[in-house]
C-alpha cells in the first residue's frame, strides 16, 4: 500500500510500504477513506518535534473496516468509522471516565510502531474503543465534516468545555461570554463549540480577514484582527472587564500572555494545542486575577457520541472548516500548503 513516511524537514513522501496485517486479537485492518494534515503535524515537519527519518504520518483517519480479530465485539468489518487521534482500550478507568487520551494503553496513529492515519490501510489496535460509528445512510458529501471528529472539532469543543462555556461561573450563572484566541481550524471548532454550548457572546481573534469571516459565519458575534495592546484593550471592552471563558488555540507564549489578559477574575483560559515555546508563563497575571488555567489533549472519544450525530445528520455544518482537498499522491503539497497556511484543513483523500 502507499503511505506517508517522514524523510526530513519539510520532507514527507508518499511511499510504498507492507500492507498490514492483524496482529493482537482487538485490532482491526482498517481501510481509509479519509485523512488530513493537522497542526501538530508541522512541528516534525518543520523540525521543532524529535521525529527519525522513516516514521509514518499522520493521526486522523476515517476509514471502513476490512477485517477484525477474534476479540473485537462493537465493530464489523463494513462499517464506516472515524478514529479518534488516540487509541485507547474504552475500559480502564481512565477511558471509563472519558478521559481516554490517558488510557494506560494509549498509542497514537504513526510514527515508529504504527500505521499513520495518511496512507491506505490502517491496522488499527483496540478498534472498540479507539473509533466511532458513523450511522448508517450519512452521505458521502458530508464525509470530510464527520472526518473532522477526528481530532480538530473536538480538540477545539474540548476547548470550550474546559473553559467551562455554559457551567456555572461565580455568580453562578452559566458562562456566555467567551474568547476565542486563534483562527486556525482548532480555533474555529472553539467558536462554533462555544455557541452548541451556548455562549451568546463570542469573540474570534485572528489575523486573517477570510479566516474571520468563516468564524462569524460559524458562530462568532465580534471578530477583530488587531494585535498587542490594542487587542487587549479592545476584548476587555467589548467584554465589560473580561470575558469568564478564553479559549487559547494558537499554543504560543503570546496567545497565552493574551488569552490570560483578557479573562475576567475568576474565570479560566483554556489551552488544547500541543505547545511549543511557551516558555514564558504570565504566571503574575494568573495570580493577581485568580484566573484557572486547564489544559490538556482532547480525549475527541469520549465527544464523538454527544458531537457526531448532528456532524453527521447535517444539522451542524461544520464542512467550511475542511477547506481544501487532496488525493494521497498529493500529500506533500498538502503538507507545503498547511505550512503556508493556505489552508485551513488539508483533507487527504485516498484514490
Ligand atoms: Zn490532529
Ligand atoms: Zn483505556
Amino acid at each position: 500500500m502507499k503511505a506517508g513516511v517522514f524523510r526530513g524537514e519539510r520532507d514527507v513522501r508518499v511511499e510504498e510500504v507492507a500492507d498490514p496485517v492483524l496482529r493482537d486479537p482487538d485490532d482491526a485492518i482498517v481501510r481509509i477513506v479519509r485523512s488530513s494534515v493537522c497542526g501538530s503535524d508541522l512541528w516534525p515537519y518543520r523540525g521543532h518535534a524529535p521525529w527519525q527519518p522513516g516514521w509514518r504520518t499522520g493521526h486522523e483517519l476515517t476509514g471502513i473496516v476490512e477485517e477484525v480479530g477474534d476479540a473485537v465485539e462493537h465493530v464489523r468489518p463494513g462499517d464506516l468509522v472515524v478514529s479518534a487521534f488516540a487509541w485507547s482500550c474504552g475500559t480502564c478507568e481512565f477511558c471509563r471516565a472519558g478521559l481516554q487520551t490517558s488510557c494506560v494503553r494509549s498509542t497514537y496513529p504513526g510514527g515508529a510502531d504504527n500505521d499513520g492515519g495518511q496512507g491506505e490501510l490502517v491496522r488499527l489496535p483496540m478498534v472498540d474503543g479507539s473509533v466511532w460509528k458513523v450511522p448508517d445512510g450519512t452521505p458521502e458529501d458530508r464525509l470530510d465534516a464527520v472526518h473532522l471528529l477526528s481530532d480538530v472539532l473536538l480538540t477545539g469543543y474540548h476547548a470550550a468545555k474546559l473553559a467551562g462555556v455554559g457551567e456555572p461561573g461565580i455568580d453562578g450563572e452559566p458562562v456566555r461570554t467567551a474568547v476565542v484566541v486563534g483562527d486556525g481550524a482548532v480555533g474555529l471548532s472553539a467558536v462554533v463549540s462555544a455557541k452548541l454550548l451556548g455562549a451568546t457572546t463570542i469573540v474570534a481573534a485572528g489575523h486573517h480577514a477570510e479566516r474571520l469571516e468563516l468564524a462569524a459565519q460559524l458562530g462568532a458575534t465580534v471578530t477583530t484582527d488587531l494585535r498587542g495592546d490594542e487587542l487587549h484593550r479592545h476584548l476587555l471592552d467589548l467584554t465589560d472587564g473580561g470575558a469568564a471563558a478564553v479559549m487559547e488555540c494558537v499554543g504560543t507564549a503570546g496567545a497565552v500572555a493574551t488569552a490570560v489578559e483578557v479573562a475576567r477574575p475568576g474565570g479560566t483560559v483554556s489551552m488544547v494545542g500541543v505547545p511549543r515555546f511557551v516558555d514564558e508563563w504570565p504566571m503574575g497575571t494568573f495570580f493577581s486575577k485568580n484566573v484557572a488555567f486547564r489544559a490538556g489533549v482532547a480525549p475527541v472519544r469520549a465527544y464523538m457520541d454527544e458531537v457526531g450525530p448532528a456532524v453527521a445528520s447535517g444539522e451542524l455544518d461544520v464542512s467550511a472548516i475542511a477547506s481544501h482537498r487532496f488525493t494521497l499522491d498529493e500529500l506533500p503539497d498538502a503538507y507545503a500548503a498547511m505550512d503556508e497556511r493556505r489552508c485551513i484543513k488539508a483533507i487527504v483523500v485516498p484514490e
